[in-house]
């Protein structure tokens, strides 16, 4: 298939061309990257009308319940749902976490769904960048709401904060997790913050949304922005299905108001400007590193500052200056 004729079925919503141009972007080889930005370009005047919603939290919360019961309705309302994965744990460990086939099975027969898993190579960083081009595609596709899972280790969570819209953390009825989030700084990432499993203790899970709504107010969190009408902070069961037509309405309150206040726009623009540094940064670095002049010195260097007889500073000065020099 010609690469105008993929992007063709793409813009059509045909699945099988769609994950066949995500696959495309994910490989290693220079010719597919070169028809790989081909094909993007093509498609990017066709993305950025769907409402990209983040979603994380420890294994266990419910994410996939969650994600599933929500595509559902979603899907009945008329809407298309892609669901994307960032799973850093794929790369490290070989195995994924959120990659696993039997996850949201009703959801990934749907015909209005699409669901990919995490890329499984390379580090957070390319994962995050396939990602953020698998998104583009998805909404060329029509998929005018696009899910970016994630789970809740390491700096995974910020990436995909980074990429979406609307950034929403999944917790457990229980303290001591509400503490962990505080504590890693996720919560201040959060704009909505869900308390799941309601059903299991539900007195607990008002708990966590008071302990919790107390800590984002502390903090000045972004989300105390939000109308008074609307709580940053829900409990729902994503089991039972209960509470998620409120949850639904709180986003797209918030997206409401967000689009009118131009803060949708301004992050959106923010994450552009931020992902080509990333690609800048990421690309400096291979450069660097694979420069003749660079690995030529570097063991010397290195024994140098392993046996701390030149500073890290001044080494780093003068391979950068070797770089710098051809
Ligand atoms: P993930 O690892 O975050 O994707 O979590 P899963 O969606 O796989 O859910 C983990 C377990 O919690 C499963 O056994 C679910 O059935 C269960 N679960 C998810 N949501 C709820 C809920 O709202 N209430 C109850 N009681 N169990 C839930």
């Amino acid at each position: 298939m010609s690469l105008t004729s993929n992007a063709a079925a793409v813009q059509g919503g045909d699945r099988r061309a769609l994950a066949k141009a995500i696959t495309l972007l994910e490989s290693t080889r220079a010719d597919h990257r070169e028809q790989a930005d081909a094909l993007l370009d093509m498609l990017l005047p066709h993305s950025g009308r769907s409402l990209r919603l983040g979603i994380s939290g420890v294994p266990g919360v419910g994410k996939s319940t969650f994600i599933e019961a929500l595509g559902l309705r979603l899907i009945r309302q008329g809407h298309k749902v892609a669901v994307l994965a960032v799973d850093p744990s794929s790369s490290v460990s070989g195995g994924s976490i959120l990659g696993d086939k039997t996850r949201m099975e009703r959801l990934s027969i749907n015909a209005a769904a699409f669901i990919r898993p995490s890329p499984t190579s390379g580090a957070l960083g390319g994962v995050a960048e396939h990602t953020r081009e698998a998104l583009l595609v998805c909404e060329a596709a029509g998929f005018d709401v696009v899910i970016v899972e994630t789970v809740g280790v390491g700096q995974s969570e910020t990436a995909v904060a980074g990429m979406t819209d609307l950034f929403v953390l999944l917790q457990l009825p229980n303290a001591g997790d509400d503490l962990q989030a505080i504590k890693r700084g996720v919560m201040e990432l959060a704009d909505l913050v869900v308390i799941n499993k309601a059903d299991l203790d539900d007195a607990a899970a008002t708990r966590a949304q008071a302990t919790i709504s107390g800590a984002l107010r502390i903090f000045g969190h972004r989300g105390a922005a939000a109308p008074a009408a609307v709580s940053p902070v829900l409990k729902l069961s994503a089991l039972q299905g209960a509470g998620l037509d409120e949850f639904w309405t709180v986003v797209q309150a918030l997206a409401t108001q967000r689009r009118s206040s131009g803060a949708f726009t301004a992050r959106r623009q923010a994450q552009r400007r931020s992902w080509l540094w990333d690609i800048v940064h990421a690309r400096m670095r291979d450069v660097f590193e694979q420069h003749a002049g660079v690995r030529a010195a570097l063991p010397a260097v290195l024994a140098q500052v392993d046996a701390a007889r030149t500073s890290p500073t001044v080494a780093a000065r003068a391979l950068l200056n070797l770089f710098a020099k051809n």
